[in-house]
């Protein structure tokens, strides 16, 4: 309790002044809000510099030297490329604290050395499967991408198995909404195979979520949507888990929700 306070009171004022560097970033040439909106190589670089300038000059000698000679991290995720998705979303101090994995379309099987590690070696207590909506994976996996590369075709031809509720019926944001999902259990099911021992054990938890910009679910615009606990879909299961028994019912009932069931 006093760690996560402290913690919180840490991620406040790393808030405000992260904020104050993104003001500053955000009215310098080239930007609008914060976004390039005229990129090239150059002004990208200028971008990926002066950015990392406001991070370091954000957190003093202090931050970093609890890590320097390992990691302890709590959290392994397994999350899309997709730049839209970050960590700040559920934890503004993801530092040494999120052994994170990302590939398009959040895909166990294509990155399985990465999260072996994180979850056998760390090793880390839930395994955080998160996609989000608007997936640009699962939407070209739900349609024809023989065009694509051959780096490209492959990472979509493992995730296309998971897309079979796409059968042309209703709107297609709804069921690309659903597939999101689906590929989230998929990918679920995927983990507890791999881990199951720990699983068992009570060692480890496989989480399945949603991030939810587009407010698919209903939860409101930039929620993290609780879909699946160890294989467990059902909505009112899933809210009377015990790996969620130290939330409040308030936050269980604006954090756990589906589309697909
Ligand atoms: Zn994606």
């Amino acid at each position: 309790m006093k760690k996560f306070f402290k913690k919180a009171v840490i991620g406040l004022g790393t808030c405000a002044l992260l904020a104050g560097a993104y003001a500053a970033l955000a009215s310098a040439p080239g930007h609008d809000n914060g976004h390039i909106v005229t990129a090239t190589p150059n002004s990208t670089m200028k971008m990926v510099i002066q950015g990392n300038d406001a991070f370091k000059h954000t957190y003093n000698r202090e931050h970093f030297e609890p890590f320097q000679d390992g990691q302890v991290p709590n959290l392994t995720v397994i999350t899309c490329a997709d730049s839209r998705v970050h960590t700040q979303l559920f934890d503004f101090q993801a530092d040494n604290n999120i052994f994170i994995i990302r590939n398009v379309g959040n895909q166990i099987q294509n990155s399985e050395g990465s999260v072996d590690y994180g979850v056998r070696h760390l090793p880390t207590k839930v395994l955080l499967v998160l996609g989000h909506s608007s997936c640009g994976a699962v939407k070209a996996a739900m349609g024809d991408y023989s065009g694509e590369t051959p780096g490209i075709k492959e990472e979509l031809d493992t995730l296309q198995p998971s897309m079979a509720m796409d059968d042309g019926s209703g709107p297609f944001n709804h069921r690309w909404a659903q597939n999101v999902e689906r590929n989230v259990d998929a990918q679920v099911a995927y983990g507890l195979e791999l881990y199951k021992d720990k699983v068992a054990a009570g060692e480890l938890a496989v989480v399945g979520a949603v991030y939810d910009f587009n407010n698919l679910w209903g939860k409101d615009f930039g929620s993290l949507i609780v879909v699946n606990i160890n294989g467990e879909t059902d909505v009112n299961k899933m809210m009377g888990h015990p790996v969620l028994n130290e939330l409040s019912k308030a936050e269980i009932v604006t954090h756990v929700g589906s589309r697909a069931k």
